[in-house]
């Protein structure tokens, strides 16, 4: 018998990469219920090729077509619906593992069902943890509840850490790749549409995590969910940008040793790697590591003035309380106002800084889960207002 698994996200590149790793190891897992936002056409052939005993559809306008596909294919399949359906299937008590693999701040409350239902956690979700990482990690001390990162750096590090005493740890590096504009100036920068902002040099991804790569910000957000995953102050990690993206990550120990976790840049290896702790499993679908094809590794300072969001971050993590759920709604908002066309790749973090300067006034120092909720949709909706005048400027000139 398997461990059941349940996959928030299933057709979004972390949840199809999780179904790939399930498919290579029959009979060690079994699919308990698949959840997505919407998409009917990537669902219905994995309720085929998996029989989950659940489905559950984020968005309720996509109802009817999942119920006439599923009658035409005679399946039979429990279904979810809305946000509610969500947390339902994160709780489900049919499920050992769940594995929460949606994009953005929407991640939370799923995370911190699975989490107070007591099963695994393998997390992919880096908002959960940076809106709500003390909660959720308050309620997984309490309920005895690992969670396991799928994060490919912050995986790097939860390996290089075990048997590691904590007084022995310097510091933690987390590598960036620099995205594609990694050379790129200011002058430069202001042209870059959509198309290029979406061509990660190394990792293939959804378009959310590739715009944050590209801002930096996506290294902003890793280095508050590091804080929350191992209890670490700001001071002690450390950015560096490698382009190669060979070393995931490494730690620096009080004698000096650097330890460094390499390999492919292939979502696989994390994700079967929090699937299976603390086993390993085979990784077949995944060429081997070739060092030949790499001459060269490089390291860089990550370029903070042309890529301020990395610095917004961490600021956003000094201040604390609900500050780093206003900095991550802005984002969000900005980032999908980038991808439709209506403000320009250099408007992102200005979004983001005026959201977080806004939000000062109204900052909860502990929030509550409540508080967080409620800084994450009032920083949403300053954000469209500053995405639509920012808009409107840009038609005018
Ligand atoms: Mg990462």
């Amino acid at each position: 018998m398997g461990k059941n698994v349940v996959v928030i996200g299933s057709t979004g590149s972390i949840g199809r990469s999780t179904l790939d790793v399930i498919r290579n190891n029959p009979g060690r897992f079994n699919v308990s219920g698949l959840c997505c936002f919407g998409n009917i056409d990537a669902l219905i052939p994995q309720i085929e090729e998996f029989s989950p005993g659940f489905v559950s559809l984020f968005s309720d306008e996509f109802l009817d077509r999942l119920k006439y596909e599923l009658r035409r294919r005679k399946l039979q399949v429990k279904i979810f619906c809305g946000e509610k359906g969500n947390i339902k299937a994160a709780s489900s008590r049919s499920s050992d593992i769940a594995v929460i693999a949606v994009v953005g701040g929407i991640g939370l409350e799923p995370t911190l069902a699975a989490v107070s239902s007591g099963k695994s956690v393998c997390l992919a979700n880096k908002e959960a943890l940076v809106c709500g990482g003390s909660i959720v990690m308050a309620r997984a001390k309490k309920r005895g509840v690992r969670i396991l990162p799928i994060d490919s750096e912050h995986s790097a590090i939860f390996q290089l850490l075990e048997n590691v005493p904590r007084e022995k740890l310097k510091r933690i590096i987390i590598t960036a790749s620099g995205g594609p504009f990694r050379n790129f100036d200011s002058k430069a920068l202001a042209g870059v549409g959509v198309k290029e902002a979406l061509m990660h040099p190394n990792w293939s991804m959804g378009a959310k995590i590739t715009v944050d790569s590209a801002t930096l910000m996506n290294k902003g957000l890793e280095v508050i969910e590091a804080m929350w995953l191992f209890d670490l102050p700001l001071e002690m990690i450390d950015v560096v940008v490698h382009p190669q993206s060979v070393i995931h990550s490494m730690v620096e120990l009080s004698d000096g040793a650097v330890l460094a976790h390499m390999g492919r840049a292939d979502m696989r290896i994390p994700i079967s790697f929090a699937l299976s702790y603390p086993d390993r499993l085979p990784v077949d679908c995944v060429e081997p590591f070739d060092f030949r094809k790499f001459s060269r590794l490089t390291f860089e300072t990550p370029d903070h003035e042309n890529f301020p969001s990395l610095g917004y971050a961490c600021r956003a993590a000094k201040i604390g309380g609900t500050m780093p759920a206003a900095m991550n709604a802005a984002n969000e908002v900005a980032v999908n106002k980038f991808l439709t066309g209506e403000i320009k790749f250099v408007d992102i973090p200005r979004v983001v800084l005026k959201a977080m300067r806004a939000h000062e006034k109204r900052l909860v120092a502990s929030p509550a889960l409540d508080d967080i909720i409620a800084a994450d949709s009032a920083s949403r909706a300053l954000a469209e207002t500053i995405c639509r005048k920012l808009g409107k400027a840009d038609k005018s000139v």
